[in-house]
Order: C-alpha cells, then structure tokens, then sequence
C-alpha cells in the first residue's frame, strides 16, 4: 500500500517541535512528511521583544530550519499557505498544492483587535522578524525625526496596547533602550514618554497580584506610565484615542492586546472561537480524525473549562503529543491524550529583571531574569541541542 503522506503547515513552536519529533520516531519509509513555512527560518516569538526594542539583534531569534531538520527525513517546502480544504484533504499554497493523509496545523496566530476602530491600519505588531525590523528601525527613525521638528513630542511618544506578557516584556526593553537612543540623538530623556494600556482591571490580568505590583513598580521606575482599567476606543494616523475621551498624540502605537486563529481555519470550515479550533483529547479538530491542530491555532480547555492561554509552552507540549499520535494512527497502536502541565511562567521586565511562578514558587528580580535565560536555553536545546545554544544563546 502507498506511503501515508504527513504534511505540517507552520514551522512555529508546534509545527518544528513535530517535525523534530516525527523525524526521530519514524522509521524509513513509514511516512512522507513535509513540513510548509512562510518563511526558510523558525523564529523564537519569545524572544521577539528584544529586536523589536532593538536591544538585541534580530538574528538571535531566528534560525534556518535547515538546520533543524534532516531534509532527509523531511520535505521543506517553503511556501505560504493559502487554503485548507479537508473535504479534498487538500492544502493550496502561494505555488502549488500538496495533498494529505494527515494533516498538523500550525501556522499561529493573528492580532485580535476587538474591532477597535483603526488598530488594524494604524498599530504595529510584534509577531514576526519582519515586523520587529519594522519596530526597530520605526523607533529610531522617530529620534530622527524629533531633530527636524522639535515641536512634535509626539514622535518621542511610544503606545503600547495591552499590558499581558508581550505588552509588558516589550516595554520593559523599550525603556531599557530609550536612553540608549537618547544618547545617540541627543534627545532630552525627559521629552521621551512610553504608556502602557490596558483594558482590564490589572496589567498582567490572571497573575499573582504580588508579583504584578512587583513588575508594575520596575516599569514604572523605568519611566512607563500605566493606564490600566482604561480601553482603547479608536486608533488614529495620530495617536489613540482612549474611552476617558482623552488622546494621546502619538507617531507609534504597538498593539499587544490580544491573539486570535489563523483567519483560514474559518474560512476552511471549522468550527472555531475567535478563529481557534476546540480539540479533542488526542488534538484533533472536531470529527477530522486525520487533522491535528496546535498551538495558537488550538484552544485546549483546563479541568475547570476554562481555555488555557497561547503559549510557546502549551505549543511545544501539543506536538510531542500529536508527533506521538502519529506515529501510532500510521502504526495503529494507542494514542494518547492530551494533558497540560504547566511548568510556570516568567516574564522578563528587561535588563536583569523579571517576574514569575516556577512549580508554585513565586520568583522575581535577579533570579527570575536567571530563570527566564535559561528557560530559552532549554528551547534552543530541545530543537537543535547543545550547537543551537552556543550559537543563539544568550547568558
Ligand atoms: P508560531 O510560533 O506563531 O508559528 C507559526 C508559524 O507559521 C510561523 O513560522 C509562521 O511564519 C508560519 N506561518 C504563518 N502563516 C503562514 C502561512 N499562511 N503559510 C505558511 N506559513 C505560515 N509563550 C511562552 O510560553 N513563554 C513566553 O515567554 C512567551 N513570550 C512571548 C513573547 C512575545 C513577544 C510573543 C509575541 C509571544 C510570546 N509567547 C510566549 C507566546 C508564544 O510565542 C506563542 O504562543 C507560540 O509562538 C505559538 O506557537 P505556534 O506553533 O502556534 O505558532
């Protein structure tokens, strides 16, 4: 009988910690597996603060999937994907289309703009390497530009959009950079202003309070201002425009508010809640016993039926799952069901400092900003060993 053909549509936390995982479990010729990405590189999300802030290269987040997997083993094809179409088992990308038997939907998520008018003309996203090249060099640009015309502070004005753990970790390295740039421009620091904004009734909305209040003072001692318990109405070529009615005049606005599906997985016919697809216990999608969904593009609810939050964590913990049902739907022995187990969470708050809960303990400070190091030297590890860490690691 033919080769049952695998393809993995995302080359993200989900999608490359599958192919790694199938490459090592199969054996010759037990499957035909392709893995489609944008882009020929992985980029490390959770580092992307940084390079958008400019405080680290952009380089450092990103790696070739060549390296990452054993061509072969594995087809890349490096394409966008275009159309998912389950009834043909059909994908349709920029060039060409590939059939499956199985399917591994991992292509992430988008920015969830709550239909706030003009968030999605106006306001930047940290998402990928593109758009934080695009942060990088925006930010800078307004030094400049702040030289030509200095009546317009609203060039050294920088808006945040949502205070969770992208928001703050990106304006805890915004404020590390400012002064750096200052310097560079010869800009008045305190001309310079960074607001955080975030609708809900905390920052860091679900986290221990303690620990909020902790990140809130480092920040706030680091010159963010925060607006918390306040929603963003509009979005402007200008600025924002606040439900207090107050606007802030503003050249750059970055929006970190929320994450919703990859917009095809509507499209495709799903059922989905803000775009992201239920799955089953064994992560497939709903009566698709051929299709797994991962990552940003999944919604996995916890034992008290609430939906666990996105994460490059929960993403990594589905695809040795899903790699593993795998091999035993083409095998035909038992798989397994998924179960979360939540390791903890660190969020840096720039340089030397972080927040989180690792097990049940609470950590904060210089142990943290440790922790949160060697968290992504653990991830570097897992998907490229120790070659990966001495090359993209940063202690
Ligand atoms: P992604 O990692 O987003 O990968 C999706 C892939 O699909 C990408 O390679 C993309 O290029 C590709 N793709 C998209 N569309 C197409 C298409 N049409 N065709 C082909 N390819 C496509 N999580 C944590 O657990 N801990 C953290 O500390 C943390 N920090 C974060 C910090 C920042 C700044 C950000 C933005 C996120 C952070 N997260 C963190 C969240 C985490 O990054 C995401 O939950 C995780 O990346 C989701 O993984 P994924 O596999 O679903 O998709």
């Amino acid at each position: 009988s033919r080769i049952p053909r695998i393809v993995i549509l995302g080359a993200g936390y989900g999608g490359i910690v599958t192919a790694i995982r199938l490459q090592k479990e199969l054996n010759y010729n037990e499957a035909d597996v392709t893995l489609v990405n944008k882009h020929d590189y992985h980029y490390i999300t959770t580092h992307l603060h940084m390079p958008a802030a400019g405080t680290d290269n952009p380089e450092n987040a990103r790696v070739n999937i060549l390296k990452l997997i054993d061509e072969f083993k594995i087809d890349f094809v490096k394409s966008t994907v275009v159309q998912i179409r389950p009834q043909e088992k059909k994908v349709i990308l920029e060039e060409g289309t590939l059939s499956y038997d199985y399917l591994v939907i991992g292509l992430g998520g988008e920015p969830e703009t709550f239909g706030i008018p003009g968030l999605k003309e106006y306001a930047m996203n940290i998402r990928s390497i593109n758009s934080v090249r695009f942060i990088r060099e925006h930010v800078e640009y307004q030094f400049a530009k702040f030289k030509r015309e200095p009546s317009r502070t609203d060039y050294l004005t920088f808006v945040v959009g949502g205070a969770g753990f992208t928001g703050i970790e990106f304006v805890g390295e915004l404020a590390d950079r400012i002064p750096d740039l200052c310097k560079e421009f010869d800009v008045d620091p305190s001309l310079v202003k960074i607001y955080n904004i975030e609708a809900a009734p905390t920052a860091l909305p679900g986290f221990d309070p303690e620990l909020v209040e902790y990140a809130m003072n480092v920040l706030k001692n680091k010159g963010v201002t925060f607006k918390i318990a306040t929603a963003i109405k509009e979005c402007t070529p200008d600025g924002v425009v606040l439900a207090t009615g107050e606007e802030i005049k503003s050249a750059t606005v970055i929006w970190t508010g929320g994450i919703r599906g990859n917009h095809m997985l509507e499209e495709a016919g799903f059922e989905t809640m803000r775009g992201r697809i239920k799955v089953d216990d064994t992560l497939h999608a709903p009566g698709h016993d051929n299709i797994y969904v991962l990552g940003d593009c999944s919604i996995v609810m916890s034992p008290e039926g609430r939906p666990y939050p996105p994460t490059a964590q929960i993403s990594m913990q589905q695809a040795e799952v899903c790699a593993h049902n795998l091999v035993a739907q083409i095998r035909g022995s038992e798989l397994k069901k998924f179960e979360y187990k939540p390791k903890g969470t660190v969020a840096s708050l720039g340089r030397g400092e972080a927040i989180g809960i690792v097990g049940s303990k609470k950590i904060k400070g210089g142990t943290a900003a440790v922790m949160k190091k060697l968290i992504d030297l653990r991830y570097l590890y897992i998907i490229g060993g120790i070659p990966l860490v001495l090359k993209k690691g940063r202690f």
